[in-house]
C-alpha cells in the first residue's frame, strides 16, 4: 500500500447563482484541470458555501428544468430544499439528507428552498454532485433515492476521532446507503479536533475532498482550509486526514467511466448525435410535464 499524495488544492472560484436560491462556486467542471475526464464518474460539482438567505414568502430556488443521462446528488448541510419533478416524486432535503436522483432517460424538476425554510431564513449549504452513468445505463428508468440522515450508516474512528457516514460505497467495511451504476464512494467525515482518519481507494480512481467546514492537514503535509478542494494524484492509494480543529469532510472517490463524454447544459450524453436528440425530446415534451 502506498501513499497517495494530493496533486493540488483548489481554492473556492467566485460564486454565481443558479436561479435565485443557490449561490455557488463551481468545482467541477470549470475549475482548471477539474474537467469532466479528469474527474470522471464525477462531471459536475457545484458548492453553495455557507451563506445567509433572509426570511422571504417567496421561495427562492431554480425552476422546472430537465436532465439526462446522468444522477444528482444534492448533500444538504444547513437549509431546506423541496424537490418535485415530473414522475410525480418530491421531497424535502434537510440537514445530514442526500437526494440521489438517477435522472436517466430523463426528467424534469424544480428545486426550491423548503416553505419553513424560506419564512424563517437562516444559513444555507449544499453540494450538488452529478455522477456520470455509463452508455448502457444513460437511457434507463428515471428513479429516486431519498436518503434520510438517519438511514445513511457510521463507522465511528477510534480514539474519539469522529466518524465516518458512508453515503455510498464501503468504508471499512460498512455498506453504503445510495445504490450506484458504478463503483462510487462518497462519505462525509465528521473529525474532532486533533482526529485522524485513513482513507484507502484503488489508484486508479478519481478522488478529491471537500473541506465543509474546519480545517485539516492531509498526511501530515498539505493543510486544506474551509471551503477548498483537494485533488488527489492518480498514483498510491492510502492517505490520512487530522483535523486541526473540528471538522467536516466530504470525500468522493470513483471509478473513471472510460467512455466519450459530449455535454450539453443539463444533458450529458456520448455522443453529439444524442445530445441533438435529447434537446428534440425535451421540446416534443417526452420529458413528461410539470407545473412551474
Ligand atoms: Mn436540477
Amino acid at each position: 500500500m502506498s501513499v497517495k499524495n494530493v496533486e493540488m488544492v483548489v481554492a473556492p472560484r467566485q460564486p454565481h447563482f443558479v436561479g435565485d436560491g443557490f449561490r455557488v462556486h463551481n468545482f467541477i467542471p470549470g475549475a482548471y484541470r477539474l474537467d469532466m475526464e479528469r474527474m470522471s464518474p464525477f462531471i459536475m460539482l457545484d458548492y453553495n458555501s455557507k451563506f445567509y438567505f433572509p426570511p422571504t414568502d417567496q421561495p427562492r430556488g431554480v425552476g422546472v428544468h430537465p436532465h439526462r443521462g446522468f444522477e444528482t446528488v444534492t448533500i444538504a448541510y444547513k437549509g431546506s430544499v423541496a424537490h418535485h419533478d415530473s414522475s410525480g416524486g418530491g421531497g424535502i432535503i434537510s440537514e445530514g439528507d442526500v437526494q440521489w436522483m438517477t435522472a436517466a432517460s430523463g426528467v424534469l424538476h424544480k428545486e426550491y428552498h423548503e416553505e419553513n425554510f424560506s419564512k424563517a431564513g437562516g444559513d444555507f449549504q449544499m453540494v450538488q454532485l452529478w455522477v456520470n452513468l455509463p452508455a448502457k445505463d444513460k437511457m434507463s428508468t428515471p428513479k429516486y433515492q431519498a436518503i434520510k440522515h438517519q438511514a445513511i450508516q457510521t463507522v465511528q474512528l477510534p480514539d474519539n476521532a469522529g466518524k465516518v457516514e458512508v453515503i455510498a460505497g464501503n468504508y471499512a467495511g460498512v455498506e453504503g446507503a445510495a445504490s450506484t451504476f458504478t463503483p462510487v464512494n462518497l462519505f462525509n467525515a465528521r473529525l474532532n479536533r486533533g482526529g485522524v482518519a485513513t482513507f484507502n481507494f484503488p489508484a486508479a480512481y478519481n478522488t478529491a475532498l471537500l473541506l465543509i467546514e474546519g480545517s485539516i492537514v492531509i498526511n501530515d503535509d498539505e493543510t486544506v482550509d474551509t471551503d477548498h478542494l483537494a485533488l488527489f494524484s492518480n498514483e498510491g492509494e492510502e492517505f490520512s486526514i487530522r483535523a486541526t480543529e473540528d471538522a467536516l469532510v466530504l470525500i468522493l472517490s470513483g471509478e473513471p467511466i472510460q467512455e466519450p463524454i459530449a455535454a450539453h447544459g443539463p444533458f450529458v450524453m456520448n455522443t453529439q448525435q444524442e445530445i441533438v436528440q435529447a434537446i428534440q425530446d425535451f421540446n416534443a415534451g417526452k420529458f413528461g410535464f410539470l407545473e412551474e
